[in-house]
């Protein structure tokens, strides 16, 4: 069936149901949100010129929600605890709807079960007959919960599941036996997936899929309103619990209010929490729409550290205020910070918010040393005389997250069985030799020889299209993430396959050719001047990287402001 688009959102709201404040919280935002879905879903549904669009079977099984684990988000929404995660359900099961799948939503292991056809009770009862699915939406919890409940069907269907995971897992962590004997084991990984099956809420490693969530949007009336009434000394901190104003922040809060007049939401029941000093006009933590009015005003909003890589900071800058946020040095990870303990990534994170600092930096946003008193009294100076407009990226617009989640699922295929690797026998036009390795860099532009066996290769049904890979050689020690980004590129783990073989490598010009099971791979040893290549499809990584070792990394275009699809994807 063809799927098509919906505006009204009155079946997804009695869908949601109620009960819990997470709920509620998630059905203001959606009601809220409303009209600007429905004026996205226009404008894509013209962009789109009539395409067809399979309709899904869709479950959304929201795992952290429901009781059995422990549901222990609901209690916090109303003071302070994560609402990023909320946030993001909520525009996901709005764009599932609003892009006409046939939709179901399932927050109790009873409902799960119910769904899946599988009796109730305690104890893997296998699901005997076909998912009832074509996609199901889910998160670490949520896996667990269908591991229990499904059995040993899961392995038989796990290509249909997507899992919502904030920070990402990189393969190295996903696959099992990898993670266990090389030292990647965490509590969540472990699921042998394929990375891409993981989602995200920001683009952090390519290796998964960038799933998001929305913005509001102003018109230019709103801009223009909001622009005027700028109130230029008014600075709103990024922190709605007490314990993110803990301890070494008096300094630069003394300087900040030398100039500016500061203001917060941090949750409080009774009394003012201590950790606010009492310049500080609080006005505890306050619905979403209310937040929004005060960013409005708002010159300045302002990050202490934590919490890493929320929604805030869009909703910020999409409000015309400028961001100031810490520089971390040491970058943060997994292995120096108890927040990213046991996650299943070594990404390093050098700021609160590297996406606001990478992909919208200034004037919009401003990453500092903190620590540098002299560094940050002349932020504030200077964001006080700066004039910003309000600014959203298209991917975190309603449109832009319909587009992204619209080409995944018409295009994204993780149950086809896995063609075999492109190899060998190409044949390869002209014949470069190793002239390249000169510079430190190799990417060949359309027409060159690398590019040209890539399009040798007859892979029609290959997405991203295979039109958009450039082969690059990164330089020692250097991930593919890092590699294709300084060229201007991204790194496309699905166009790992065309270029794990000899004739790719060949512009490394290696003594031996070898193939392993290593993340690293395809690479080239540098000290041994051996080549690898993977044998193991799971493993393919964009962010692995490794001294001495120069990766051999696909890289692809992508869309200014949707960085998740290539000029080709739609
Ligand atoms: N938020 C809110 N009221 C407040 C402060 C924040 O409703 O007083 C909302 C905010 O609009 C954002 C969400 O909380 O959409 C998540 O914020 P944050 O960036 O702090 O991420 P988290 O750590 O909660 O995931």
């Amino acid at each position: 069936r063809q799927a098509a688009f919906r505006t009204d959102l009155s079946v997804l709201l009695d869908q949601v149901g109620a009960g819990k404040e997470s709920l509620s919280f998630m059905k203001r935002r959606i009601r809220r949100l409303t009209q600007q879905w429905a004026t996205a879903a226009n404008r894509l549904d013209a962009k789109l010129e009539q395409r067809w669009r399979d309709q899904k079977k869709i479950l959304v099984h929201v795992g952290f929600l429901t009781e059995e684990s422990g549901d222990v988000f609901s209690p916090k929404v109303l003071k302070g605890g994560p609402l990023g995660e909320m946030v993001q359900w909520a525009d996901i099961l709005t764009a599932l709807h609003v892009l006409g799948h046939n939709l179901k939503i399932s927050m109790s292991v009873k409902e799960l079960q119910g769904f899946l056809g599988v009796p109730p009770g305690r104890g893997s009862c296998p699901l005997t007959g076909p998912l009832p699915f074509d996609l199901i939406y889910t998160d670490y919890h949520g896996l667990q919960q269908m591991k229990q409940h499904m059995g040993l069907s899961l392995k038989k269907h796990k290509c249909h599941i997507r899992v919502i995971d904030t920070f990402g897992t990189e393969p190295a962590y996903n696959h099992e036996e990898y993670a266990t004997l090389h030292g990647y084991r965490t509590n969540w990984g472990y699921w042998n997936l394929n990375a891409r099956q993981y989602m995200t809420m920001f683009p952090h490693t390519p290796d998964n899929s960038f799933m998001g969530f929305v913005s509001e949007e102003l018109n230019e009336t709103e801009k223009r309103s909001i622009q005027q009434n700028k109130v230029n000394n008014m600075a709103v901190v990024y922190g709605k619990e007490a314990s993110m104003w803990k301890q070494g922040k008096e300094g630069f809060l003394q300087i900040l209010h030398r100039y500016m007049e500061v203001h917060g939401t941090v949750y409080y029941e009774t009394q003012r929490p201590p950790e606010v000093p009492a310049f500080v006009k609080n006005h505890g933590l306050l619905p979403q729409h209310e937040l929004q009015q005060l960013l409005r005003k708002a010159k300045l909003f302002i990050g202490f550290g934590f919490p890493y890589e929320g929604p805030a900071p869009l909703e910020a800058i999409a409000n015309g205020c400028i961001f100031l946020q810490p520089k971390f040095h040491p970058p943060h990870s997994s292995l120096n910070h108890e927040f990213f303990r046991g996650k299943p990534t070594s990404r390093e994170v050098f700021s609160q918010h590297p996406y606001a600092e990478q992909y919208i930096g200034r004037p919009h946003v401003m990453t500092v040393d903190y620590n540098n008193s002299l560094e940050f009294d002349s932020a504030i100076r200077e964001i006080m005389r700066m004039e910003v407009e309000p600014y959203l990226p298209y991917e975190y617009t309603c449109e832009g997250m319909l587009e992204r989640v619209h080409a995944y699922i018409q295009h994204q295929d993780f149950c086809a069985p896995e063609p075999p690797f492109i190899s060998a026998n190409l044949s390869r036009q002209g014949s470069a030799g190793g002239s390249r390795m000169m510079g430190p860099l190799f990417v060949p532009q359309p027409n060159s020889t690398a590019l040209s066996w890539a399009s040798n290769v007859t892979a029609p049904t290959a997405w991203p299209p295979l039109s958009s890979l450039r082969l690059l050689v990164s330089q020692e020690g250097q991930s593919c993430v890092q590699s294709c980004q300084s060229a201007g590129f991204i790194c496309e783990p699905a166009h790992f396959r065309f270029i794990n073989n000899k004739e790719a490598l060949l512009e490394v010009q290696c003594e031996v050719v070898d193939s392993e099971i290593n993340h690293i791979l395809p690479a080239f040893s540098v000290v041994r001047r051996e080549c690898g290549l993977q044998r193991e499809p799971l493993l393919f990584s964009c962010a692995g990287h490794s001294p001495k070792y120069r990766r051999l990394c696909p890289c692809r275009d992508f869309r200014h402001g949707q960085v998740a699809l290539c000029r080709d994807c739609l």
